[in-house]
């Protein structure tokens, strides 16, 4: 490795997705020296996007779509780059049809007799009024027998397959957590996030983080594992490249790696993303169609129809393969397996970690659990927030 910084810096950020990235910005825009160092050959994380052999541009590691409600993240994301608005539709093919996703009164109406959905809609509307969104969960445990049915009908067919499939295991056994973030929408909005802003970058999430990551203060090397140089002490110090470094360390990675999986694995599952260019124009009625009941892949994403790019007789597709992730075998450990012994084995490490008080944990690995791209961004900004205050503290109170 040819080392492309010089000297010490003040910050180092292991990874360079939105919660490293955005951690590095604020580090350096306070004035701090920051050094990101990114395992992968790329910036950008998760979000990293490239234009394949047919000038389509895809996303490498599946389709992200930027949604939020949170007004700062809006504004902060928006000082980066250009956002297009856009609105995302999802379709799923229930009983040989493909209809919207959520489940709404469309899909209500194209999968039960039209005077059953009219008779429901109105039931729905009057239970829960006011509300545009209930939870799937809410419906099955509803005490009218009619709504509690519908649940049902959505559990088993919208829901049921798709998450047996994503998590590999019967779904009984998933964490309630994730079955009660299942909406069902009450009225014909198709979009699939109900969030206030939802958009897409009109260059790319690429160009965004190369745009975080351009400033006086920060140096960015790719291709750099920091476990390659770094080393926790016993004593609570820590040395990075043979020297003792007492600076900020904010980590993205996962947390048992730090500690050399001394508590054991933790469980993630992982992808097998599947790319196929065809020689036509469109392959599908929405950018995502669901699977959740046929077939071994979850949903088939079409990228033009996520980007807007214009491109006439040719069309790059996704399929995504849920698989176990097992460590060290090369595959991407992308969801945290959320349940109470997961959550208890990650304290573990937390705790064990917290003897070493200049080292942060930041983001979806290391803070093992699933946030969006607004969340990660959102965490970033407080962390640093938070590490600046504690610095300021210390420094007036000369410790
Ligand atoms: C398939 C999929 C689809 C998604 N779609 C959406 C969506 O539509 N909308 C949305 O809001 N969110 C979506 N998400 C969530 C989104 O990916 C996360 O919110 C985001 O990745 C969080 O950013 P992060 O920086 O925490 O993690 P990451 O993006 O994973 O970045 C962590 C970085 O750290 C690097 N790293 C790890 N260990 C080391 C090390 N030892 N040394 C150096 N570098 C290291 C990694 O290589 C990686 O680049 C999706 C997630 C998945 C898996």
């Amino acid at each position: 490795m040819m080392k492309q910084w010089k000297g010490k810096p003040d910050v180092i950020v292991a990874g360079a997705g939105f919660a490293g990235a955005v951690a590095a910005r604020e580090m350096a825009e306070a004035g701090k020296q920051v050094l990101v160092l990114e395992k992968r050959n790329h910036i950008g994380g998760n979000m990293y996007e490239e234009e394949n052999e047919a000038g389509i541009r895809i996303h490498v590691y599946g389709p992200h779509i930027f949604h939020t409600n949170d007004e700062r993240v809006f504004r902060y994301i928006r000082q980066f780059g250009k956002w297009d608005t856009y609105e995302h539709r999802v379709k799923g093919k229930i009983r040989e049809k493909e209809v919207p996703i959520p489940f709404n009164f469309t899909s209500l109406e194209a999968l039960f007799p039209m005077e059953q959905a009219k008779k429901l809609e109105t039931k729905l509307h009057r239970t829960f009024l006011g509300k545009t969104r209930v939870t799937v969960l809410e419906l099955m445990e509803h005490t009218d027998q009619e709504i509690a049915e519908l649940g049902q009908f959505v559990f088993d067919n919208v829901f049921k397959g798709y998450t047996a499939k994503q998590w590999g295991m019967p779904v009984l056994e998933v964490d309630r957590s994730v079955i009660s973030r299942v909406p069902v929408v009450l009225g014909k909005d198709d979009r699939y996030f109900g969030d206030r802003y939802q958009l897409m970058p009109a260059e790319g999430y690429t160009k965004i983080f190369e745009n975080l990551l351009q400033h006086k203060n920060i140096v960015c090397q790719t291709g750099v594992d920091v476990m390659d140089l770094l080393t926790l002490q016993p004593d609570g110090t820590m040395r990075f490249d043979g020297e003792v470094f007492d600076g900020i360390f904010i980590y993205t990675g996962m947390p048992d790696t730090l500690l050399q999986n001394c508590f054991g694995f933790l469980p993630y599952r992982s992808l097998r993303l599947e790319f196929e260019t065809l020689q036509q124009n469109d392959f599908q009625s929405a950018s995502v169609v669901n699977y959740p009941n046929s077939e071994d892949f979850t949903r088939i994403t079409e990228f033009k129809k996520l980007t807007g790019q214009q491109k006439t007789g040719v069309t790059t597709i996704l399929r995504e393969y849920p698989m176990a992730f097992t460590a060290n075998a090369g595959q991407e450990a992308y969801y945290p397996i959320e349940n109470k012994q997961n959550r208890s084995l990650y304290e573990m490490y937390q705790k064990a970690l917290q003897q070493w008080d200049n080292l942060y944990l930041c983001g979806r690995l290391a803070e093992y659990r699933y946030y969006n791209m607004d969340g990660a961004i959102l965490r970033a900004l407080e962390l640093t927030q938070e590490i600046l205050q504690k610095e300021k503290v210390c420094l007036a109170a000369n410790v």
